[in-house]
This record gives structure tokens, C-alpha cells and sequence, in this order.
């Protein structure tokens, strides 16, 4: 079915107005008609290819909410008018030992990203939902419980709130744990919401001044401006987990330090250059680690979705028309977002 986007045809082109066209739903498949689609600092790296590997042309996107407007005759889990969500994974291999777990995105055979990952359908490479709509299998959709005036400020569940999310979880971070996040930026926001719900005592940490008090109202209990040595010092040691969110390279130590012993700095954020290596004394006397994380599987993104509806928990954006994402994406690379773009898909008709 023939239906608008936004995408790019070069890493070093802008994005602009294109058509692609959606297969119509198989047997098990849901379309979706998107209502808004957040704007994730990873759709920036992807257009841009700063990882490498981009196929064009690129539609970004995998923070989609919307209405079911059909689906497959096998389809048991969802009919027409449900209000439901996609993240950033279509499909997986269903039969590796991790899908079996429920961890579609460590898939030993790879799982098939939002956009950018391999498929049937025209043009070989999935298009995310910076577009009108999505046909995807419904073992990957989501279901919306929040209230439908809050369905833009969800979007960035998606992605943004599942992956601060199930590292919070999986380092069972609650009541009695110091818990830091760097970056207040789309993730760091979200785990600072997340933290703060789950009951641990929460430090932001930021480069920006100017978002201390943001930092307070979304629920962080100390703020620490990590260009400030001394405020950096003062927490040296202390922290059970520190969850680095950042999207660009930086010194790792300045929070391995913090750790206390047998504590976790777990990075989510990819940036493009790898950071500097880290001070491996710092680990070892303490037994501290290094941790990575990736998004979470479908169980745990429906859990979280479920947890934030029940917590009252979503994303603080600012709405935008889809022909303003390349100046969006300027304002991201300057860590000047209040704190997720959401794109309102209404304006890909015009
Ligand atoms: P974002 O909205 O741009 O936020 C990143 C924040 O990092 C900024 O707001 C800023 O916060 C801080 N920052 C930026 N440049 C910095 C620098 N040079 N030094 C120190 N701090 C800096 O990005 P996002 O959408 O939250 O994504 C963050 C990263 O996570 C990206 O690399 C993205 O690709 C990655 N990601 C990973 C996963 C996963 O599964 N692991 C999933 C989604 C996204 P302050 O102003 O507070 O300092
Ligand atoms: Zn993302």
C-alpha cells in the first residue's frame, strides 16, 4: 500500500518527503496506522551512518504508536482500533535459546531491526515509522493501556523507556540502592522517571546547568554536573549502579570511580568512536564492572509499558511536524531536546 514518509537517500543528505509502499498484512500480520513516532538519537546515527552499514533509502523511527487498521486471519491478539505500540524489533528467529527466554534482542540469529534490517518486502531493508504506516507480525506489537490523550508522550516507551527499563531490572535496582544516570537527554530522562518509580535514590548527571532543575521535577534526588570535579568527588565510591546513556565519547573512569565495590556501570549509549579505554585498576580493586545492555524482549517492553501506565509514567516531549526533523536532529546533536521529539504523522498527508 502506497503511503508517505521521511528518509534519507545519503549519509549525507537530509532527510525529505518520500513514498514507499507497505505489504498488504499476511496471516499474521497487523497494519497500523501510526499516529506519532518518537525520535530517537539512534535514528540520527543510522541516517548518518556513523555505525556504518546504512541502506538507503533510510526511514527512521521505531518509537511508533497508533490504531490497528487490519489484520491477518490468524491474528488472535489484536483487531481493528486497538491502540498499540512497535519498538525498535520486527522479527526474530523464534527458536534460539534467547527467543525462547523472551530475549528476542540478544536472537543468536540475529533479530530484524524497526528499520534497516533485512526483509522480503521492497526495498530489501525494513523503513521505520517516520511514515504513515507499518505492517508488522503481531508477536512484536504492543498493547497501549495509558489513557488516548497521553498517546504521544508514549511513543518514546518504546525505545527510550524499555531500554533504561530492563537494565534497571536486570541490576534490581530498588529501595535502599544509589542509582546513577548519566546523559539527560530521550534515555537518561526516562531513567530518571523509571529509578525514581522503582524507589531507589537517584543522581543525575549532567553536562548541561541549565537542566538541574528539570533533572529535580523528574524525579532525581541529587543532581551532579560531571564537568564539576569536586561535586564529582564527593560521590567517589558510593553508587551501587550507574546506568551512561551518553551518545558520544567520553571518560569512562570519571564513573567507574563512583562505583562502590562489586558496583555496575552499565552503558546503553553507542556512540560513533569508541571511548577512551578505561583505568583497569579501577575495576579490579573493588571488583568493579563494565556492562552493556540492548533494548529489552517483547514480554519486558509490554511489562514496562504496563508499569508506566500504572505509575502514571511518560515521556516529556515536544511535538513536531515531520518537516522539521532535520533541524530536530540539529537541536538533539546539541543536547538542546526537552527531552524527546515526537513526530505528529498527521503532518506526512500535507
Ligand atoms: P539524546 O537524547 O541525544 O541524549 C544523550 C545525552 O547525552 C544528551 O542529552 C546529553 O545529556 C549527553 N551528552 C551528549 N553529548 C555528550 C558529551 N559529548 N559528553 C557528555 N554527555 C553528552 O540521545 P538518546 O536518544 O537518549 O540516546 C542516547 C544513546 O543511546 C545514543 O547513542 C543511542 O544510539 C543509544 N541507544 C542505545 C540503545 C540500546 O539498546 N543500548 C537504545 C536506544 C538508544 P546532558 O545534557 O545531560 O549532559
Ligand atoms: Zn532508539
Amino acid at each position: 500500500m502506497p503511503t508517505h514518509a521521511f528518509g534519507a537517500h545519503a549519509a549525507d543528505q537530509p532527510l525529505v518527503p518520500l513514498d514507499i509502499d507497505r505489504r498488504a498484512p499476511g496471516p499474521r500480520d497487523v497494519q497500523i496506522e501510526i499516529a506519532y513516532c518518537g525520535v530517537c538519537h539512534s535514528d540520527l546515527h543510522t541516517v548518518k551512518s556513523e555505525w556504518s552499514g546504512t541502506r538507503y533509502p533510510c526511514v527512521p523511527g521505531h518509537e511508533i504508536v497508533g490504531h490497528v487498521s487490519a489484520v491477518g486471519a490468524q491474528v488472535t491478539g489484536f483487531k481493528v482500533g486497538d491502540t498499540v505500540g512497535v519498538g525498535c524489533m520486527v522479527d526474530s528467529c523464534q527458536h534460539c535459546a534467547a527467543c525462547d527466554e523472551g530475549l528476542e534482542q540478544y536472537c543468536t540469529n540475529g533479530f530484524t531491526g524497526t528499520y534497516n534490517g533485512a526483509t522480503q518486502d521492497p526495498p530489501g531493508h525494513t523503513l521505520g515509522g517516520y511514515s504513515q504506516r507499518i505492517v508488522v507480525d503481531e508477536r512484536f506489537v504492543l498493547r497501549i493501556r495509558h489513557d488516548a490523550g497521553q498517546l504521544a508522550a508514549v511513543a518514546p516507551l518504546l525505545c527510550a523507556g524499555i531500554t533504561t527499563y530492563s537494565p534497571l531490572r536486570h541490576w534490581n535496582v530498588g529501595p535502599g540502592k544509589k542509582v546513577g544516570i548519566v546523559g539527560i537527554g530521550g534515555l537518561g530522562h526516562m531513567g530518571i522517571k523509571l529509578t525514581h518509580a522503582m524507589g531507589a535514590h537517584v543522581v543525575a548527571f549532567t553536562t548541561s546547568e541549565s537542566k538541574r532543575q528539570d533533572a529535580h521535577h523528574l524525579g532525581a534526588d541529587e543532581v551532579v554536573v560531571s564537568r564539576d570535579a569536586d561535586a564529582m568527588a564527593a560521590h567517589a565510591g558510593s553508587f551501587d549502579f550507574i546506568l551512561d546513556t551518553v551518545a558520544a565519547s567520553h571518560e569512562l573512569d570519571a564513573f567507574t570511580t563512583l562505583l562502590k565495590r562489586d558496583g555496575t556501570l552499565c552503558l546503553v549509549g553507542v556512540p560513533e568512536h569508541p571511548h577512551p579505554s578505561p583505568n583497569i585498576g579501577v575495576l579490579i580493586f573493588g571488583r568493579r564492572s563494565i556492562a552493556g545492555s540492548l533494548i529489552g524482549g517483547i514480554r519486558e517492553t509490554q511489562e514496562m509499558l504496563d508499569f508506566c501506565a500504572e505509575h502514571g509514567i511518560v515521556s516529556d516531549i515536544e511535538m513536531i511536524p515531520a518537516q522539521a526533523i532535520n533541524e530536530a536532529y540539529e537541536r538533539m546533536l546539541r543536547s538542546d531536546v526537552k527531552y524527546r521529539f515526537v513526530i505528529d504523522i498527521a503532518s506526512l498527508a500535507k
